[in-house]
Formats: C-alpha cells, structure tokens, sequence
C-alpha cells in the first residue's frame, strides 16, 4: 500500500466551488478597457491610482498580485462545470436506457439504475449511501472523459500542452550543467512520458476524480510514465480556450515522473528547506517545474517578462483558489503561497526575466 501512495501521487489542485462572483468576466474586461480608454483620452493625470496599483506587482508579492482577482477564474470553473455536468447527465440517462453504463470493463444491462430522471441521479450522485453511488460516481466520469478529454478538438490542445512541456523540460535538461551525470536516464524518461487512458488507469484513479464533483486533479504514475487527468481539469479551459494553465500543472507532474533519474543532481539540502507540506517529492516536483519554465516558453530559456507573466497569471489564478486556511495543516504539496511567494517569486531566473530587483536573501536552489 505505501509503495502504491508513493507511486502515484496526485496532484490535488483542490475542489471549492462554492464562492462565485456573478460578473461576467468578457462583459467586465470590456468596461474595464473603455474606463481605460475614457481616462487615457479625458485624463491623464491620473498619477495616483497608477502609483498605488504599481505597489503591489509581481516583484513585489507574487501571490497577492496573481490572487488579486480570483473571482474571474472562479467564474470560468463554475461555468465550465456546468457545461461539463449538463452533458454528462444527458449522456448518464442515455446510457442506463440503452444499456451501455459499464463496470470493469463490462457493459451494464439497460435499466442498471432504477431511476429514470436528471433529479433521480442526481440525488443518488450526492448521496454515498445509496446503492448505486458507487458504479454512477464511476461512470459519470467516464462519461465525462468520453466527451470532454476524448473530443479531438480537446485531445489535440491537451497534446500540443503536453509536447510543449516536454519538449522545454528536455531543453533545459540539456542545457543544464547541476543535470549533466543525469542527462541521458531522464531523457530516456522523458521520451516515454504521455497520457494515461482514462480506462485503462483503472477505478482508483476514476474514482479520485471526484464523481460528479469533478475534482480538478492530475496524477503522474511512475511505472507507466504516463499522467492522469480528471476530467475535471479542463472546467477552465473549455471556458477560456486557453489551456496555458496546464504547462506549470503538467511540468510539476513530469518531475514527479523524472524524481529517479535525476536523484543525483539536485541540490537536497537546499530544495528540503523550501517551504511545504511534508512530502519532499512535492518540493522536488514544483521546484523542477519552476526551472524548467523559461526553455518551456523559449527555446534558449529566454522568454519575454509578459510571457512569463502571462503564463504565471494561468496558472497562479488557477492555484489561487486553494484555501489558505490549509496552509498549516496541509499535508503534501506546497500551499499556493508558498508556489507563487517562494517556487517563483524567489526564484533567480524567474526574478531576471520580471526585471525584479535582486533578494539577497532569496531561496532559489540553483
Ligand atoms: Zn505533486
């Protein structure tokens, strides 16, 4: 059982969709450009609203400049799980009528589920006593991954993520002086590393994707090589079209995939006094993702301030929604705090491209 809990970790962005603004952020953006607009063209002296917004910048503080406005990326997710939820309930009566729910890779007789309406699976969904929680939380996931992470559009963004990171990941490896006794294990890794089949991952991994709570998680599996995705990831970006979120998520993963084939090139005593839960791997995964991140958006580990910044944005906003109230208690990965104030913000080459000034006493592990 250990062995299988330190295999398989899981990253659990986390689950809270209960705070959403109402705003609609297109509708808000575009006020927010014509207010622009009005004062650039009626006022320009507007010098001290301007000073006050530069006080808090990502130099600054990380979290609070990426966190500021998590509303509107709670407002994606909810609509993206609403979107995701209306077709996978039409999908759930659709499948028990004509028999094609399924168990173990069985097909289930038509009718398995005695109720007929949305209301009826809806209740047993919720309800973890009911007799049919178990083999609905199951398929509705499945029937979640069948449209959403199977569509083709999706498959191939999700594809294009992936190689993407992969393809920066081996960059930096190469380039990389602290990898250099480490190379050629880690590339051999690397050229392995893909997406799990959702079916084939089994009913564990099924399972921890949350029913139709749609957990936004993601797994790495170090025997297979491959990662996990719930298909609750995607709420976001099938409502943003923009997937960029996902490189830092699945840099992070590949480092939990590359943990043995770079053992002897980190610097341990350094990246086991950054701040975190108690599980070291988490520290070595995010710091690696971290690194990587320059020669994922630059062939030569050079990218621009505002592409560094507006991948940060993705993916901080993303991360933000995790309580802070955790943050004492949790267990595993690093809070979003940690992430973005010390992975990031501290960071030496992260803090060049921002143009930050430099921390004398920065925690970068170099
Ligand atoms: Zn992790």
């Amino acid at each position: 059982m250990g062995k299988i809990l330190a295999i398989l970790i899981w990253t659990v962005i986390f689950f809270d969709w209960r705070a959403f603004a109402d705003s609609n952020f297109g509708a808000l953006l575009s006020r927010v450009q014509s207010i622009n607009e009005l004062l650039g063209s009626q006022n320009k002296s507007r010098s001290c609203s301007i000073n006050e917004e530069k006080l808090i910048n990502f130099c600054t503080s990380p979290y609070d400049f990426i966190c500021k406005d998590v509303a509107r990326i709670n407002e994606m997710s909810l609509k993206g799980h609403t979107e995701i939820d209306q077709a996978v309930m039409k999908a759930l009566i659709d499948r028990n009528a004509s028999g094609n729910l399924e168990m173990f890779g069985n097909k289930l007789p038509a009718g398995s589920f005695e109720g007929t309406t949305e209301n009826s699976l809806r209740n047993a969904l919720q309800d973890e006593s009911h007799e049919s929680h178990f083999m609905l939380s199951y398929n509705y996931i499945i029937a979640a991954n069948d449209i959403f992470i199977e569509n083709p559009d999706f498959k191939n963004k999700m594809q294009e993520m992936l190689e993407k990171t992969i393809n920066g990941i081996k960059l930096f490896i190469e380039n990389s002086d602290r990898f250099k006794n480490c190379k050629d294990k880690a590339i051999s890794v690397l050229s392995r590393v893909k997406f799990a089949d959702l079916r084939e991952s089994g009913l564990d991994h099924a399972l921890d994707c949350g029913g139709n709570k749609l957990t936004e998680n993601v797994a790495a599996d170090a025997r297979s090589s491959e990662i996990k995705l719930c298909p609750g990831i995607v709420k976001v970006g099938i409502i943003s079209k923009n997937y960029e979120y996902l490189i830092p998520i699945l840099a992070h993963e590949i480092g939990h995939l590359l943990v043995g084939a770079l053992e002897q090139c980190y610097p341990h005593d350094c990246i086991s006094q950054l701040p975190g839960g108690y599980m070291l791997d988490e520290k070595y995964a995010e710091w690696f993702a971290v690194k990587a991140l320059p020669y994922i958006q630059d062939k030569q580990g050079n990218p621009s301030n505002t592409n560094l910044e507006r991948m940060l944005f993705e993916y901080g906003q993303f991360i933000c929604r995790e309580p802070e109230a955790n943050l004492n208690t949790y267990s595993s990965h690093p809070s979003a705090s940690d992430r973005l104030n010390v992975f990031y913000g501290e960071d030496k080459r992260i803090s060049e491209i921002m143009n930050c000034p430099e921390k004398k006493s920065a925690k970068s592990c170099n």
